[in-house]
């Protein structure tokens, strides 16, 4: 399977597989194969490179890796129990190499950096991506300049200050990190390797976890995913449409976003059917660092997202701060997993599911555990 072009989500322009970052018409950029079947083909069973040919980078020389994916799926068996579904699964991305799933997307969009000759990166984020984007930077001796929203935990602060990057911490939320970001590639020449859906390149490493999942398991019924804007969702969605394509599955999992009360444009717009997603108006103040994303200026990340949801069948589900607290104790306390709030947002999500009587005991769940709870421990005292 090779990469052939970028595609825009909207206008359907296609684009040859350089520095593209967003088409003319200001749609969401792609990457689009030959989907020639094919097996499988493991490389070294080191990292999620085992699936080099279904990633669009042309030389293997150019990959920078730490090591990332290849994650722990974990049966959960004493929650399944208490949540009565048999077949419950954690896949646990905190076991990356920065200890968040964002490794993925960063370790293939700066693959795809150096193979553009690129030598200055920047990113915009709410902390998690930023921290990847640093370890990556040193790791392939990129400059390497960090956005955050002023009220990043001090846990990731100093985690991307380790790395040896530069930190610009911005007023006010994420959305104004976004921004800053996007002006300062566009001036001083850095390249953006912002994990929305702004680089099409790192959405490409998302995907390589329903490659990981299908290897495992097949084809689970849900997979429930924490979601700012979305990439991760999509990605994963991505991957199965292709392992479709490639004849290797026959149908797609339902994917069920998971967001804070405190910050839910999907969630508001899937609960009242509309076909795209609004900028989320209010304070974005949840205990939920990483997906707290009031996708201000880019409604159209939220929508791409929803339409993934939409696509699979799937669901929007918000949870309370409270309910939020109790997912991480029931899987530290059940599981010995201690996720970061944002990561095990999926437990709570899978409860109210299994109340409300849409998933029933045999069906195969999958429950994406995003980030560790070394990451903001401190937001729990
Ligand atoms: C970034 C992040 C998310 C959200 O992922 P998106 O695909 O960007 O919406 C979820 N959980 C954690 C821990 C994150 O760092
Ligand atoms: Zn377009």
């Amino acid at each position: 399977m090779k990469a052939k072009n970028l595609f825009c989500n909207e206008c359907k322009k296609k684009y040859p597989l350089k520095d593209f970052l967003t088409c003319e018409c200001g749609g969401i950029l792609e990457v689009e194969y030959n989907y020639t079947s094919e097996n499988i083909k493991k490389l070294d069973k080191k990292s999620m490179w085992d699936y080099f040919n279904y990633l669009p980078i042309d030389n293997s020389k150019n990959i920078i890796s730490l090591g990332e994916g290849l994650t722990p799926l974990i049966k959960l068996n004493n929650l399944s129990k208490k949540i009565e579904i048999n077949e419950l699964f954690v896949k646990n991305e905190s076991c990356n190499p920065t200890a968040s799933f964002k490794d993925r997307p960063v370790s293939t969009g700066i693959s795809k950096a150096k193979e553009l000759g690129k030598n200055k990166i920047i990113t915009a984020s709410s902390g998690n991506a930023a921290a990847s984007v640093a370890a990556y930077s040193a790791k392939a001796g990129m400059l390497c300049k960090v956005v955050v929203p002023e009220k990043t935990p001090n846990e990731k602060l100093k985690q991307i200050k380790a790395y040896g990057a530069e930190i610009v911490r911005v007023k006010g939320d994420y959305s104004n990190s976004y921004d800053y970001a996007i002006k300062e590639s566009e001036q001083n020449g850095f390249y953006n390797l912002t994990t929305t859906y702004l680089n099409p390149y790192s959405v490409e490493g998302d995907k390589t976890v329903a490659y990981e999942l299908f290897e495992e398991l097949g084809l689970p019924e849900y997979i429930f995913v924490p979601v700012g804007a979305g990439p991760l969702l999509h990605g994963i969605l991505k991957g199965y449409k292709e392992l479709m394509k490639l004849k290797k599955v026959h149908k797609l999992p339902k994917m069920v976003a998971v967001q804070p009360e405190k910050c839910a444009p999907i969630v508001e717009a899937f609960d009242k059917d509309k076909k795209s997603v609004k900028e989320w108006q209010h304070d974005p103040d949840t205990i939920a660092s990483g997906i707290n994303d009031p996708l201000r200026g880019y409604k159209n990340n939220g929508t791409l997202t929803l339409k993934s949801i939409y696509e699979s069948n799937g669901y929007a589900i918000k949870l309370s701060d409270k309910k939020i607290i109790e997912s991480v104790e029931l899987l530290a306390q059940n599981e010995g997993i201690y996720a970061e709030p944002a990561g095990a947002v999926g437990i709570g999500a899978t409860i109210n599911m299994v109340r409300n009587n849409i998933i029933n005991t045999d069906d195969k769940v999958v429950i994406m555990v995003t980030g560790h709870g070394l990451k903001n421990a401190g937001s729990l005292n």
